[in-house]
């Protein structure tokens, strides 16, 4: 068996801020891993580029065979922050030197406190707030729909077209796309529903309240708000393809879910914490969600997860209904209100802005004399392009794993989303360099060159 040599790399903004390749990609030692990987690891878990992290920081990632690359994903939208940013170990390192775990079910700590408070604080709407901690973005969907139910007496959940929230049971069933995610898990849990979404790029020109209409109407229809528990929305949908609802679209459904006591709910995962220009995409239409679920960006990269929302919703459910044994674990909460603290004070809301700035610029100029690029769209630092024939509007998933491809043989760590898998995302780290992402662009532009 092969061992890889002991080091202790640093990661943080101090790592070299270049593209820099020593080796093809994957590397000698990558591929020596990867078949370690193959051996060891469940076929199910895909690896998307197959190289090792050496470490990460700033806008890069060194790999274990000496190359920087630039990442154009952070782990998908959670080192907001960046890698292992100086704020969030420190604040790590001094919690794990006092306690890692009580488990808050048993005794309390003030972390998990301040990170409830903090959530209450920062989260759209300023009526009275509580929130619960969990680990992951799946686990969250699934409390708050818990809480919906609980608070409402009603059961039925709605969920629209292209939705991704996650991997359990129930939030299986609420995501939209059979494969890779639900083919063969099956049977899912019952009594969730699917609703047309406002997809301007393919809606035929549907406005914002049009699409809001018909959605509405099929889930009276079909439903009907009596038994309605919940309708639960990527405000802009991450997996599903980056689609940003036209403007009209989540305020209506808002209103309607307040005037039929439905319980609204923000599935904020990938689009919290600073990402798309606002702390929180649901601020751009001014909406404000009666749940709000949070994970990604939240710790910098530890798993923590959380529901914020209305004081009597979330005070619903009865004492011992929800928690877990590591939800709001302590190293977690730390990582989570050094990360706050930064999205807050150190600009990462105007940062995340002007790198939407940046690739909108880039990619439609791109788009001006490639009509494969079908459409460019986005919010800050959650950007992305839908991939196309040019002349059918079909869908492209071989071109967008072409150029890929291409991207990652150059260094360039980027993801593709959308039911199709014809749509290239970019989620920067916050903390990237204009240089570093102008040169991640430069090699999007030669791999759509390199393709035609
Ligand atoms: N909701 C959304 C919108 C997501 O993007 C994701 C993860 N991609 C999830 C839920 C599930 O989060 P997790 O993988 O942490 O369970």
């Amino acid at each position: 068996m092969s061992t890889t040599t002991v080091t202790t790399p640093r990661g943080g903004p101090g790592l070299e801020q270049r593209r820099r390749l020593v080796t093809e990609i994957p590397g000698p030692r990558s591929r020596e891993l990867m078949e370690r990987k193959r051996q060891a690891v469940a076929a199910g878990v895909g690896v998307s580029l197959p190289v090792f992290t050496e470490a990460a920081g700033g806008g890069v990632l060194t790999d274990v065979d000496g190359n920087t690359l630039i990442d154009l994903g952070s782990g998908i939208a959670v080192t907001g922050v960046g890698n292992s940013a100086p704020a969030v170990v420190d604040a790590v390192v001094e919690q794990v030197q006092r306690f890692t775990h009580s488990c808050f079910m048993i005794t309390a700590y003030d972390g998990y406190v301040a990170v409830c408070e903090a959530l209450n604080r920062i989260t759209p709407g300023d009526h009275d707030k509580r929130t619960a901690l969990f680990n992951t973005g799946a686990e969250a969907v699934e409390n708050a729909i818990k809480i919906a139910r609980s608070y409402t007496g009603k059961t039925a959940v709605v969920a629209f077209d292209h939705a991704y929230h996650g991997r359990t049971n129930l939030t299986m069933a609420l995501t939209a796309k059979a494969m890779p995610y639900k083919t063969g898990f099956g049977p899912f849990a019952p009594e969730i529903y699917r609703a047309p979404l406002s997809y301007p790029y393919r809606d035929g020109g549907l406005s914002g309240p049009e699409a809001a209409a018909r959605a509405i109407s099929q889930i009276e229809k079909q439903i009907g708000a009596g038994s309605l528990a919940a309708v639960v929305i990527e405000p802009i949908q991450g997996e599903g393809g980056f689609i940003v609802p036209a403007e009209g679209f989540l305020p209506a459904l808002v209103d309607w879910c307040r005037a039929n006591d439905v319980v609204f709910i923000a599935d904020e995962v990938q689009t919290g914490f600073a990402r798309t220009g606002r702390m929180f995409a649901s601020e751009h239409e001014g909406i404000v969600p009666d749940l709000v679920v949070t994970a990604k960006g939240i710790a910098g990269g530890l798993p923590l997860s959380a529901v914020t929302g209305r004081a009597e919703m979330m005070d619903a459910p009865h004492v011992g209904g929800l928690g877990g044994t590591y939800g709001g674990n302590p190293l977690a909460c730390a990582a989570a209100l050094a990360a706050i603290d930064s999205f807050e004070n150190d600009g990462l809301v105007e940062r995340a802005e002007r790198i939407g700035e940046l690739l909108l610029d880039r990619l439609h100029r791109l788009q001006a004399s490639d009509p494969r690029l079908g459409d460019v769209r986005g919010r800050g630092a959650m950007i992305a392009v839908e991939l196309v024939d040019p002349l059918s509007g079909e869908p492209d998933p071989g071109l967008t794993g072409r150029v890929v491809a291409h991207c990652h043989a150059n260094g360039v760590i980027v993801l593709t989303c959308g039911t199709h898998g014809n749509v290239i995302r970019f989620l920067p780290p916050l903390t990237i360099g204009d240089d570093l992402l102008q040169d991640g662009l430069d090699v999007v532009a030669e791999a759509l060159a390199a393709n035609r």
